[in-house]
C-alpha cells in the first residue's frame, strides 16, 4: 500500500469509526453472539489475492461489531469502566503510523523520552512525590508480575545471579487480601513463590478491605517459624466492591519485616487525579511499587498501564541485559526501558497518553470523574431509599454494589439466585450491561458507573430498569 492509497483508505476507515461511535447508544450493550458465531462468518481460505477495503468494512459492520460488547456505550456498567477516549484513539493511530521500534533509546529516542515525560505528568497530576519513577506496561497484571520479581530479588539479595529461588534456605511469603484481583495470585505464582507461600488475608466484613490485625499476626507467625515475609500487595479499589486496603497500616507492618509493598490500583488509580480522593490512598508514599491503568476509568485506550517504583537501580539490576548489538554511545546517559521490564520491543504507548492529555486536558478528565462519583452517590441514595433494596458495600468511588431482597424471601440461596436472575433480565434487554459477582460468599450485583458516555438520564434509566427487572410481575 502506498502512502496515497493509505490516505484514501484511512479516511474511509476513520469515517467508519466515527459513524460506529455515534451509533453505539442504539446497539445492544452486551454482545449476544453464540460461541463460534464470529469465526463461522469469517471462515475461509487464507487470502491469496488482495481484497477491497469495502469488503472488510462490511464484515466490521455485520460480524465484528455484533461480536463486541459495547464498552463505550452509555449503558455499560459491567466489570470496570473500559473507556477508549477518541483523543487517545488518535494517539494510537499515530503510534501505528509512526511504526517506531522501541527496543532501545537509540532505536527511537522519542519513544523513551515521551514515556518519561507523560509518566512524570501523571505523577504530578496524581499528587505523588518525585521519588517515584514511572514506565508504561501493557496491563496491571504485567506490572504486578514485574513488581513481584523485583520484590523476590530484593528479599533474596539478587538470588537470580546464584541458584535462584531453588537455592534459597527458607520460603519467601507474599500477602494479599482475599479480595485481591486474580492477577495478583497469578503474578505471585509466576514469580516462583508458590501457592503454599501466598497468604490470602481475610477482609473486614463491612469495608471488605484487608484485616490488618490478621496481616500482622500472619507475618509475625511466618517470621517466627523461620519463613521470610517478602511482599504485601495492597488492593486499592478491589474489583468486587472498590474496597481500599488500609495502606498506611500495611506499610507500617511490612516495614517491620522489610517486606516489599506493591499497590494494585488498576481501576481506582484514576481517582488520584482528584485531590479530594487522595486520602483514600494515604500511605502510598511508603510503598515500593504502585500500578494503575489509565486504560480503565481515565480512558486512555487499552493497553496503557502505569507502574511506578522508587528503586530504579534495583529494577534495572533485575531486568537488564546488554548484548553487544544493543549497545550505543549514549548508554549511561539515557533510560533504556528494555531494562525496566520483560519485553525488549515496546510499543509507543506514551503517545496515547500524550494525545489524550493534550487534546482533552486534565481538567476535563477530572470533571468527568467527578460526574461519575456524583452519579454513584445519586444512585446509592435512590437504592437506600427504596424498600426491598440494599447497598451492600461502601460506595467509595463509582461502583454501587446492590442486592434486591423481595418481600418474604429469606432463604440465602434463593436470594443469591434472584440477584443473578434479575441482573440477567437487565442484560437481556440490551439497554444496559451489569455484572453480578460473588463477594465473600454472597451474590451481589455490581453497577460500575464510569463509561465516558454515561450521563445522569442514563443512570436514571438504569435504576428504573433494575427495578422492573427485579420485580418483573409487579
Ligand atoms: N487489579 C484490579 C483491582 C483489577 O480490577 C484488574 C482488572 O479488572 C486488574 C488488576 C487486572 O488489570 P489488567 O487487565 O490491566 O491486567
Amino acid at each position: 500500500m502506498t502512502p496515497e492509497e493509505f490516505r484514501a483508505a484511512a479516511h474511509e476507515l476513520v469515517d467508519w469509526i466515527a459513524d460506529y461511535r455515534a451509533a453505539i447508544p442504539g446497539r445492544p450493550v452486551r454482545s449476544e453472539v453464540a460461541p463460534g458465531w464470529v469465526r463461522a462468518r469469517l471462515e475461509g481460505d487464507p487470502p491469496e489475492a488482495a481484497e477491497r477495503l469495502a469488503d472488510l468494512i462490511e464484515d466490521l459492520d455485520d460480524v465484528v461489531v455484533p461480536g463486541i460488547t459495547q464498552t463505550q456505550s452509555p449503558g455499560y456498567y459491567a466489570w470496570f469502566p473500559a473507556n477508549a477516549s477518541l483523543e487517545s484513539v488518535l494517539g494510537d493511530i499515530a503510534a501505528s503510523g509512526l511504526g517506531a521500534l522501541g527496543i532501545t533509546w537509540q532505536s527511537a529516542p522519542a519513544v523513551t523520552e515521551m514515556e518519561e515525560l507523560v509518566t512524570d505528568w501523571l505523577r504530578e497530576l496524581c499528587g505523588l512525590s518525585d521519588s517515584w519513577v514511572g514506565s508504561i506496561h501493557d496491563t496491571a497484571s504485567t506490572a504486578c508480575l514485574v513488581s513481584m520479581l523485583v520484590a523476590r530479588e530484593r528479599a533474596t539479595d539478587l538470588s537470580e545471579d546464584r541458584g535462584g529461588l531453588q537455592a534459597e534456605p527458607a520460603p519467601l511469603i507474599v500477602y494479599a487480601s482475599t479480595q485481591a484481583h486474580s492477577s495478583v495470585p497469578k503474578a505471585v505464582l509466576l514469580a516462583g513463590f508458590g501457592r503454599d507461600n501466598l497468604r490470602l488475608i481475610p477482609v473486614d466484613p463491612v469495608t471488605l478491605a484487608m484485616d490488618t490485625d490478621q496481616l500482622r499476626e500472619e507475618m509475625a507467625a511466618d517470621a517466627a517459624a523461620g519463613r521470610r515475609p517478602a511482599a504485601v500487595i495492597a488492593s486499592m479499589g478491589t474489583t468486587g466492591t472498590t474496597a481500599f486496603d488500609p495502606l498506611e497500616r500495611i506499610v507500617e507492618i511490612a516495614a517491620e519485616h522489610g517486606a516489599w509493598v506493591h499497590v494494585d490500583a488498576a481501576m481506582a488509580g484514576s481517582a488520584l487525579l482528584l485531590p479530594e480522593c487522595r486520602p483514600l490512598f494515604a500511605g502510598i508514599e511508603g510503598a515500593d511499587s504502585f500500578g494503575w491503568n489509565p486504560h480503565k476509568w481515565m480512558g486512555t485506550i487499552l493497553d496503557c498501564s502505569l507502574l511506578y517504583v522508587r528503586d530504579v537501580e534495583l529494577l534495572v539490576r533485575v531486568f537488564s541485559t546488554n548484548p553487544s548489538y544493543l549497545r550505543s554511545s549514549s548508554d549511561g546517559e539515557v533510560t533504556q526501558f528494555k531494562d525496566w521490564g520483560i519485553p525488549l520491543g515496546r510499543r509507543f504507548r506514551a503517545i496515547k497518553l500524550w494525545f489524550h492529555l493534550r487534546l482533552a486536558g486534565a481538567e476535563a478528565i477530572r470533571h468527568r470523574l467527578r460526574r461519575d462519583l456524583a452519579h454513584a452517590q445519586w444512585l446509592a441514595a435512590q437504592i437506600e431509599a427504596t424498600v426491598g433494596w440494599e447497598v451492600c458495600a461502601p460506595v467509595t468511588l463509582q461502583t454501587v454494589c446492590v442486592r434486591h431482597v423481595p418481600d418474604g424471601v429469606d432463604d440465602p440461596e434463593a436470594l443469591d439466585r434472584h440477584q443473578q436472575e434479575w441482573a440477567e433480565r437487565v442484560n437481556a434487554t440490551g439497554r444496559a450491561f451489569i455484572t453480578p459477582a460473588l463477594v465473600e460468599g454472597r451474590w451481589i450485583v455490581r453497577l460500575s458507573i464510569g463509561a465516558e458516555a454515561t450521563q445522569r438520564p442514563d443512570v436514571e434509566a438504569l435504576w428504573a430498569l433494575c427495578q422492573e427487572s427485579a420485580l418483573p410481575d409487579a
